[in-house]
């Protein structure tokens, strides 16, 4: 196996870990699936296997929610203080930073993104998850009221931990999203069963020897390797779980949603997008051109808030979308795992075809190919950054989520800000919109018009401190900030009359 570009701990670590079979983390052990089977784990870059995983079901879904729910009742847990959560929560981020180079080796393996992007993005982003939800932890209140009706009343609110919770995560960024659920539902006190994307189970995997590493008690981090259909369908259908938190598919977050009304399990979902980029006439193209690039090409497209759809001004159209496609034509493809690589492959067989599958529709439906537009000939799951210009809204590069590296650019050439936030707003979804304009007025007025959870006006980006999540059917709920801890813990009312 090809393993270059860490430093040699980092490696070996990784390799070592790859050579062994990987098992569940259930009840603070490494436990084979009750039926014995395992699925293969493939690097994307060649197609080959590079590790083996679990393959768990319901029957592990049920001992590792018995675990949680032991652990959330009894035991060390629920006795810790929020700020002895809070210290555990800060040593697995130092742990995490510490594992960096390993950590990020195994992610490039596992899911095919440039080592570079992996080192510097994924996993110190997986780390501040960590951190950020640990000063949550001591900052979790209810409050007092004032009473409405006469008499002498003392009445406030418990804010609580939800209690057992089932997090299930996409492959895109499969430490980073792991990290985004386990570290608030933590902060807030719940025990959690994590089901990692069958594609990607090796961060989480190892997240899981870490966490046992800093210290957590057994039980409160169980972690199952398997398929959506069966293990993570087990999952979000458990009488034994409280609430499902989950980031996929829009078609897969229905399902959840109907799997959880046997117990009326509390959900958050995180779904997909079709977010738009606006760029008007005054815009900064030198900042714009580039952002509106990444904002497509960053991970191979496979990012839920990516800017695919562009709307540019026909007076900066031409110049616009010739920028972007230089900057897709100058970009490195190659394996993850090459130090010069910007862009790496798809990381399936199953997304390569899908995505193939719209470079072709596009052609199709007569769409103007600007750049790319190809698988590549290699072995891997390689296909070009690709730009499509003068597409309309009846085709499915511009309907439908791509989860790819496929710009659909259109021009517009009115001034009427309701024409153009009508257009922007034309899709199922409401993830994200980008706008880019030096004009106040234009972006404080746009950014209300636009139906999505979060609006960036002149950069492309997210912070922990602000929430995120989806208008439509992006989603149900937030995740970051107050709102996304939040969303792990009850409210409860007490009235005591004096
Ligand atoms: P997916 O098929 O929906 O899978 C996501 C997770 O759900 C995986 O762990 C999957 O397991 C599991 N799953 C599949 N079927 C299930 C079922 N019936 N019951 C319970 N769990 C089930 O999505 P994907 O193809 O992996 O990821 C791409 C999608 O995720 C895109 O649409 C993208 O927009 C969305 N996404 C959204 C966000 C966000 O924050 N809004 C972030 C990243 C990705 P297996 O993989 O093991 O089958
Ligand atoms: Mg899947």
């Amino acid at each position: 196996m090809n393993i270059p570009v860490t430093s040699v701990e980092g490696k070996k670590l990784a390799t070592d870990f790859l050579a062994t079979p990987r098992k569940h983390l259930i009840n603070g052990k490494w436990v084979a699936s009750q039926s014995g089977k395992t699925f293969p784990v493939y690097n994307p870059a060649d197609g080959q296997v590079i590790a083996q995983a679990a393959e768990g079901d319901k029957a592990d879904i049920d001992l590792a929610v018995a675990a949680a729910r032991a652990a959330f009742e009894r035991g060390p847990w629920p006795k810790m203080t929020p700020s002895q959560r809070a210290k555990l929560l800060w040593k697995l981020a130092d742990a995490i930073d510490a594992h960096a180079d390993e950590l990020a080796l195994l992610e490039t393996l596992d899911n095919g993104k440039p080592l570079k992007l992996a080192r510097m993005a994924d996993i110190p982003g997986s780390a501040e998850k960590f951190r950020y939800n640990a000063g949550w932890a001591t900052k979790l209140n209810g409050e007092t009221m004032s009473a409405n009706k006469p008499g002498d009343w003392h009445m406030y609110t418990l804010r609580e931990p939800v209690g057992v919770v089932g997090l299930i995560v996409p492959w895109n960024f499969p430490l980073m999203m792991a990290a985004n659920k386990m570290a608030p539902a933590l902060a807030a006190g719940c025990t959690v069963i994590l089901k990692p994307a069958e594609q990607t189970p090796l961060t989480a995997l190892r997240l899981g020897e870490l966490i046992q590493e800093v210290g957590f008690p057994e039980g409160v981090v169980n972690i199952v390797t398997g398929f959506g259909e069966t293990a993570g369908a087990a999952l979000s259908e458990h009488p034994g779980v409280d609430k499902i938190s989950f980031t996929g598919s829009t078609e897969v977050g229905k399902l959840i949603l109907k799997a959880a009304t046997g117990n009326l399990k509390r959900v958050t979902l995180e779904l997909g997008g079709k977010s738009p980029i606006i760029i008007f006439p005054d815009a900064d193209l030198d900042r714009a051109i580039p952002a509106a690039a990444n904002g497509i090409f960053f991970n191979s497209g496979q990012v839920c808030a990516a800017s695919s759809r562009l709307y540019a001004h026909k007076d900066v159209f031409d110049k616009l979308v010739e920028g972007v496609a230089k900057h897709a034509e100058k970009l490195k493809v190659g394996p993850g795992t090459e130090p010069d690589t910007d862009f790496g492959p798809l990381v399936s067989q199953e997304q390569i075809e899908r995505v193939t599958g719209y470079l072709k529709a596009g052609a199709d439906a007569g769409a103007r190919v600007v750049t790319g537009g190809k698988r590549l000939d290699r072995e891997g799951y390689f296909v070009q950054p690709t730009v499509f210009a003068d597409t309309s809204h009846d085709m499915s590069i511009v309907r439908e989520e791509i989860f790819g590296p496929v710009l659909s650019a259109s021009s517009f050439s009115d001034d009427d800000l309701e024409q153009i936030s009508a257009k922007a707003n034309d899709t199922t979804y409401g993830l994200s919109a980008y706008l880019w304009t030096q004009n106040l007025g234009i972006a404080h007025k746009m950014a209300k018009k636009l139906k999505a959870g979060t609006v960036c006006v002149n950069t492309f980006g997210l912070d922990l401190a602000v929430p995120f999540g989806g208008y439509k059917q992006s989603g149900w709920g937030r995740e970051n900030a107050r709102e996304g801890v939040e969303t792990y813990t009850e409210i409860k009312s007490v009235i005591v009359g004096l």
